[in-house]
C-alpha cells in the first residue's frame, strides 16, 4: 500500500465493521497502480450518508446531496460517497438526478473511463469489473460501456480524455476518440470554467503533444472559445517539444505566441477563456517583450517595464519557441543588474523635488518619469544629488 493509502485504511476497515463495504476508487488507484503520487484519496461506500455520519464521530457535509460527507481524522480530510447511479442528463452536462444505491458496479458503471472505474478494497484487492487493468497496461482512454452513450451523457468527459492523454501520456482508443469527433459540438454545452480546468491540466501534462494532437483531429478545439479558426497555430502548439510546463502564465503564454496574438487579441482571447486578471495581465506582458527577446534587442528599460515574472515565463516560451540556445542566464544576469527594480526604489521623489524648489504638476511627473529611464538605462547613477543636478540641466 502507498502511505496515503495506508492512512486512509482505519477508515475502511472502520465502514466494513459497520457492516458496509468501502473501497478506493478514482483517480488515486489509477495512480497508484501506475507508481505515479497520489493527490486526493477517493472512497466509495454501500453505506448511505446518514449510515457514514453515524459510523464516525466528526464528519462535514461538503457534498451531501451527491452523496460525499468528508470525514476528519486527525487533521486530514476524507471524501466518502455513497455508490450511486444517475440518470437524466437532460443538458448533455450533470445529471437530473443522482440516485444512491448498494452496489459498487452500478457504482463503477457510471464512471467515464475503464482506467477510472477501478476500485480497491483494504484487503488490496483490485475491482475491475470493465477491463481498465487491461486498458492500464496498454496505456489506454477507452470509455466504460458505449462511448456515444457517454459522451452524449456528459460532454466534459470528451475534455478529460485528451487531457488524461496528456496528463498519463496515453492514447484514446479508436472507438473513444470517433465518438468525441461525433460529438465534439456538445461542449458547447459545457460551461467554459469547466473546459478551462481541463485544458490546463492539458497544457500542464508530460504529453502535451498527445493531448493537443487528439483535441485537434477530433474537432474538440473548434468549442472551445476562441479556437475555431485556429487550427495551424495549435498544429505549431502541438509540434513544440516535450517540456512539463506546471505554470498556468507560462502555459497561457505560450498558447498566444504560437497563435501570433497581440497583447490585445490575447487579452480577448482569455477573457473568453475566463481567467484571471493576474493571468491575463502577465500574458500581455509577456507578449510585449517576447519579441525583443527572440531578436535580442531587449534593452534594459524593457526588462525593467516586464518584471522578474514576465521575464521568467517569457524566458521559458522563447527557449520553447526557438531552436537556437536561449542566454538565459544572460538575460536574468542583466536584470538583476539593474540599478532599480521599480519606481519606489529611485533615490528621489516628487516630495523632494518640490522641497528643492520645483512646482507641483503635471510637469513634476514628467521629470520623474525621465529620471526613472535614466536610471535604468544606467545613464545615471541612483543618487539623490546626482539626480537633483540632471533635473536642474534638463
Ligand atoms: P485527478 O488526478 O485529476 O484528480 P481523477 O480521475 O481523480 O483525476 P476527478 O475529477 O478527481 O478525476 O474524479 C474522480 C473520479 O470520479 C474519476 O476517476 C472518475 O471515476 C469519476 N469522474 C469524475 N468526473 C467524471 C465525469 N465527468 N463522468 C464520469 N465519471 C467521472
Ligand atoms: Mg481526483
Amino acid at each position: 500500500f502507498a502511505p496515503e493509502f495506508k492512512a486512509a485504511l482505519p477508515i475502511l476497515k472502520q465502514i466494513e465493521a459497520a457492516g458496509f463495504e468501502a473501497y478506493f476508487v478514482g483517480g488515486s488507484v489509477r495512480d497508484y497502480l501506475l507508481g505515479l503520487p497520489i493527490h486526493d484519496v477517493d472512497i466509495a461506500t454501500s453505506a448511505y450518508p446518514a449510515e457514514v455520519k453515524q459510523i464516525f464521530k466528526r464528519t462535514v457535509d461538503t457534498g451531501i446531496q451527491h452523496g460525499t460527507v468528508m470525514i476528519l481524522d486527525h487533521g486530514t480530510g476524507y471524501e466518502v460517497t455513497t455508490f450511486r447511479t444517475e440518470s437524466g442528463y437532460q443538458d448533455f452536462r450533470r445529471p437530473d438526478s443522482v440516485t444512491f444505491v448498494r452496489s459498487l458496479a452500478a457504482d463503477l458503471q457510471r464512471r467515464d473511463f475503464t482506467i477510472n472505474a477501478l476500485a480497491m478494497r483494504a484487503d488490496g484487492e483490485i475491482i475491475d469489473l470493465f477491463d481498465g487493468l487491461t486498458d492500464l497496461k496498454a496505456q489506454q482512454i477507452r470509455a466504460v460501456g458505449e462511448a456515444d452513450e457517454r459522451f452524449h451523457e456528459d460532454a466534459l468527459r470528451m475534455m478529460r480524455a485528451v487531457r488524461f492523454e496528456s496528463q498519463l501520456g496515453f492514447a484514446v482508443t479508436p472507438e473513444t476518440q470517433a465518438a468525441i469527433t461525433k460529438h465534439a459540438e456538445l461542449l458547447t454545452k459545457i460551461a467554459v470554467e469547466r473546459i478551462h480546468v481541463e485544458f490546463v491540466k492539458l497544457l500542464q501534462g508530460i504529453q502535451r503533444q498527445n493531448g493537443l494532437q487528439t483535441f485537434l483531429k477530433t474537432g474538440l478545439y473548434q468549442y472551445c472559445p476562441e479556437f475555431a479558426t485556429e487550427s495551424a497555430g495549435l498544429a505549431k502548439l502541438a509540434a513544440l517539444p516535450a517540456q512539463q510546463i506546471h505554470d498556468e502564465d507560462t502555459d497561457w503564454l505560450l498558447v498566444n505566441a504560437l497563435l501570433g496574438k497581440t497583447p490585445a487579441a490575447a487579452s480577448k482571447l482569455l477573457k473568453r477563456w475566463k481567467s484571471a486578471n493576474d493571468v491575463i495581465d502577465a500574458v500581455k506582458a509577456g507578449l510585449g517583450l517576447l519579441p525583443a527577446i527572440l531578436d535580442q534587442s531587449a534593452d534594459q528599460w524593457a526588462l525593467y517595464q516586464a518584471g522578474q515574472h514576465v521575464l521568467d515565463i517569457t524566458l521559458v516560451v522563447a527557449q520553447l519557441m526557438t531552436s537556437k540556445p536561449m542566454a538565459v542566464d544572460q538575460w536574468q544576469a542583466k536584470y538583476a543588474a539593474l540599478q532599480i527594480k521599480q519606481k519606489a526604489e529611485l533615490a528621489i521623489n516628487g516630495q523632494v523635488l518640490i522641497q528643492n524648489g520645483y512646482q507641483p504638476g503635471p510637469q513634476l511627473g514628467k521629470i520623474l518619469a525621465q529620471l526613472e529611464k535614466t536610471v535604468v538605462l544606467d545613464q545615471l547613477p541612483n543618487d539623490q544629488a546626482q539626480l537633483l543636478q540632471w533635473a536642474a540641466q534638463n
